[in-house]
């Protein structure tokens, strides 16, 4: 007769246990050969020595070869974190802060807010234990006002800089500064291969390390003729890559979110059409509202069989580096700032990308072996219309926010700063006078207690007026709620292709014909909270939960500001009417440079102050409203077909003159 046996739970126990230590020590020794294969492993003891031996160090290298994620992690090792100091490295972008962080605290086996962690506008996962931060620009540049000389810092590491941004090139002017009376500080500038002798030569001749890269050849095919509609040609062009080339996978550059989703939708669509006639294709969007464990999967290995399709922005030209990629599709478009300082207007416009960013994104083709790269446009186009580099963002965007946190610095001097590249005098004085009128500056040029605040504020200065006149007028509440929905105005109602009459029809429910945009997106978040932030409500009426829950971290966060401020302090309980005048008042008192009135003919509208021609965007609730509002103000410029006014709201002509009568004293 048989013995029978029942296992001691204790002992399963144990050898899940067992199990479990085997899989981590698997994870860890992956890791670690991960990032022994990266380039710049074999240079890890002389890029530590460079770092001793130099204060300022430039280090160029090819996308990939490892220096995001290991700079920061060579000087932990060396002992730049010794005495609780921490590193730091900045991103132009939020995505790839986030990203890198969360691969860093996973390669270092730590949570993500723990010993490495990120802070991106509105978003700060750090903690007293954290000794690499990953940032975006923008906040280690607003750090500068708790902390000016950095002293929580051993060393920056400035990612990225080639982007040239905004921020990235004020940084640049400030820790030149700092460099100067820290010896003990160390300053990293990392780069792709372009333009680093010119950092080279704002350092006063700092060294450039290299690190050789591993590039493979890429077959690059044009158009032979120029493709009117882009986003078809790249849908047609990736299954045709799909069903005719050998593995691999692709990398599809567009220019933002709702070209990524339309395409997302579209190849979806497709597919499910298509069925088991073709190959599996893993569909891979990728954006910074795009929620992070849906970020990740642009990483995950693709499986047997199958190909993954990645959608991105230019993020993807050297920020992010995606393991797998063969193909590149390039649509040779990006989406910039323009400012023009004679207008003062900024606007979003789409144009044609630098030579030097289509030749970055087609190299993502050649990181693992021969690739190929299809671009969506003309050899002749290639050659004769694209510039040759992209222009630094502070040759094309408004300075006032910059000028103002300078300001707030003590520096005045702004015609002298140390900039890399200066911006035109023009772009300077503009700045100026939008701070004067906003408040901000007194006639001896001086920053007012206004100015000060503005400043503390991480939003826009209009907007940080916005709130501060709100607080006078006893609506700061509802003025919370408008500037936290405005940061995400885009992604809020929900619109699927399959459903897009039951969608309109439940956005009609929050209308605000009178009250614009801005009313309009205050009453969808009054009716969130009503319902108990409730996914389901969410669902029911088509907006999106995640947008909701985004803007609730960001207005918790302003609304602390605003107590501390004592911004609340004056809130009374007006009624519906008074409060609508109060928010537009608002709205007047920070945008009033926004105002654009309806035309003689009735059909466009003419800005206040400069006399030029805007249309009001199809997606606004005041669109085609019969009769048009004849005043109103708008959140900000978009530039595809005509100028348009993307997010408005009506308001009356003489509140321009109560709250901007310097600015309007010709009208
Ligand atoms: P570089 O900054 O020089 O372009 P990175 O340090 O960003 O290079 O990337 C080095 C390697 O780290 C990449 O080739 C990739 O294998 C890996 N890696 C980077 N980010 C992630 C991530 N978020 N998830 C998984 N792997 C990543
Ligand atoms: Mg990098």
């Amino acid at each position: 007769q048989a013995v029978e046996f029942v296992s001691d739970p204790v002992d399963v126990e144990r050898e899940r246990l067992e199990e479990l230590i085997a899989e981590e020590e698997e994870r860890i020794k992956t890791i670690d050969e991960t990032r022994k294969s990266l380039p710049v492993y074999q240079y890890r003891d002389e890029l530590i020595k460079a770092v001793q031996e130099h204060q300022v160090l430039i280090v160029v290298g090819e996308t990939g070869s490892g220096k995001t994620t290991q700079l920061p992690q060579y000087l932990h090792e060396a002992g730049f974190t010794k005495d609780g100091k921490k590193i730091g490295c900045t991103q132009p972008r939020r995505v790839a802060a986030m990203s890198v962080a969360t691969r860093v605290a996973d390669e270092i086996g730590t949570a993500v807010g723990d010993k490495v962690g990120y802070t991106i506008r509105f978003e700060d996962r750090t903690s007293e234990r954290t000794i690499l931060k990953y940032m975006t620009d923008g906040m280690l540049l607003r750090e500068f006002l708790t902390d000016p000389e950095l002293l929580s810092y051993s060393a920056i590491m400035i990612d990225e800089a080639h982007e040239r941004t905004l921020s990235t090139d004020v940084l640049l002017g400030l820790l030149k500064d700092i460099v100067a009376y820290r010896p003990d500080f160390k300053l990293l500038i990392s780069s792709a291969t372009m333009n680093a002798q010119k950092f080279s030569d704002f350092f006063d001749g700092a060294p450039i390390f290299n690190i050789p890269g591993r590039r493979y050849p890429v077959d690059i095919f044009y158009t032979s003729q120029p493709e009117a509609n882009c986003l078809h040609a790249a849908i047609t062009t990736v299954f045709q890559i799909h069903l005719q080339q050998d593995p691999g996978d692709i990398l599809v550059f567009l220019t933002g979110q709702d070209e990524i989703e339309s395409m997302a939708d579209n190849l979806a669509e497709t597919c499910l059409k298509l069925g088991d006639q073709i190959p599996e294709l893993v569909i891979c969007p990728i954006y910074a509202n795009l929620p992070s464990d849906q970020q990740r999967l642009i990483f995950e290995p693709t499986p047997e069989g199958a190909r993954k399709v990645v959608l991105a922005t230019n993020i993807a030209e050297t920020s992010l580096t995606i393991d797998g990629i063969v193909y590149v599709v390039d649509t040779g478009f990006v989406k910039e700032n323009v400012f023009n300082p004679s207008t003062g207007m900024e606007s979003l416009e789409v144009k044609p990308c630098s030579k030097a960013s289509a030749d970055q994104r087609a190299g993502r083709a050649g990181r693992l072996g021969p690739g190929k790269c299809y671009r969506l446009y003309t050899k002749w186009a290639y050659l004769n219309e694209l510039a040759a580099n992209p222009t630094p963002e502070i040759l094309r965007s408004s300075l006032a926010s910059v000028v103002l946190l300078l300001l707030s610095l003590g520096i005045t001097d702004l015609l002298n700063f140390d900039f890399i590249d200066k911006p035109a005098p023009d772009t300077l004085i503009k700045a100026l006078e939008l701070i004067y009128a906003l408040g901000g500056l007194n006639e001896n040029g001086e920053l007012t207690k206004v100015g000060r605040r503005m400043a503390e504020f991480p939003t826009e200065p209009m907007m940080a007026k916005t709130l501060l006149t709100s607080s006078e007028l006893h609506c700061c509440q509802a003025v919370l709620s408008v500037v936290a929905m405005l940061q995400e105005a885009g992604s809020i109602f929900y619109r699927p292709r399959e459903r897009k009459e039951q969608a309109d029809k439940a956005r009609q429910q929050f209308v605000q014909t009178l009250g614009g945009d801005h009313l309009t997106l205050l009453d969808v978040w009054t009716k969130f909270v009503e319902n108990g932030h409730s996914v389901q409500w969410c669902r029911d009426n088509y907006v999106q939960y995640k947008s909701l829950l985004r803007v609730r971290s960001i207005r918790e966060q302003l609304e602390r500001m605003c107590e501390r401020m004592g911004l609340l302090d004056n809130e009374t309980d007006l009624e519906h009417d008074r409060l609508v005048v109060g928010v537009m008042k608002s709205v007047v008192a920070g945008f009033f440079v926004n105002a654009a009135q309806l035309s003689k003919t009735g059909d466009a509208y003419r800005t206040m102050k400069k006399n030029q021609a805007v249309w009001i965007h199809p997606s606004s609730v005041l669109f085609g409203l019969k009769p048009p509002p004849k005043l109103l103000i708008y959140n900000e410029l978009v530039l595809t077909s005509k100028e348009f006014m993307r997010t408005c709201i009506p308001v009356h002509e003489k509140w321009l003159r109560e709250y901007a009568p310097h600015y309007y004293s010709d009208k």
